[in-house]
């Protein structure tokens, strides 16, 4: 039942964006997306399909966060930190000095580099767990300070 759940969960996924969309997602994550590994297995785990859906859109960088807004005008840089950085699941998972505390609690270390990022991304540095967790107590904290 959970595995079914999950599968529709994807095939929804994958229905529902919009080609364009994908493609300009393609285009402006390059630098994270190409680096992520093709064969990872958190879909095969026993987690919950919220706790799945989180570690997905933090790979695709779905997490509607400043940088994920389309139009030449609106803010994409990091409203919640002084860095002047894209907000994107990049910054969110590895940078944000806003995330600091809940980053060493869950993942290790205050700040993460590239490789790092990567790795935690790709399930390599921390459990499927702890980064779906990382995501979703991100996000209420963002969602607090956006008010
Ligand atoms: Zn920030």
């Amino acid at each position: 039942m959970e595995n079914i759940t999950k599968w529709k969960i994807l095939e929804n996924y994958k229905t529902n964006q919009n080609i364009e969309f994908l493609e300009r997602k393609q285009q402006s994550n390059q630098r994270i997306f190409k680096h992520l590994s093709h064969r990872v297995d958190y879909l095969n785990l026993k987690m919950s399909a919220i706790e799945v859906m989180f570690i997905m859109k933090a790979r695709f960088d779905l997490l509607g966060l400043n940088g994920n807004r389309f139009g030449e005008n609106v803010e994409k840089k990091c409203s919640f930190c002084s860095s002047n950085l894209i907000e994107d699941s990049f910054h969110l998972v590895g940078k944000c000095s806003k995330y600091r505390d809940l980053r060493m609690e869950l993942l290790g270390k205050r700040e993460l580099n590239e490789q790092e990022i990567t790795d935690v991304l790709d399930g390599k540095k921390c459990s499927w767990k702890s980064l779906s967790q990382f995501i979703k107590k991100s996000l209420d904290i963002r969602k607090s300070l956006i008010g």
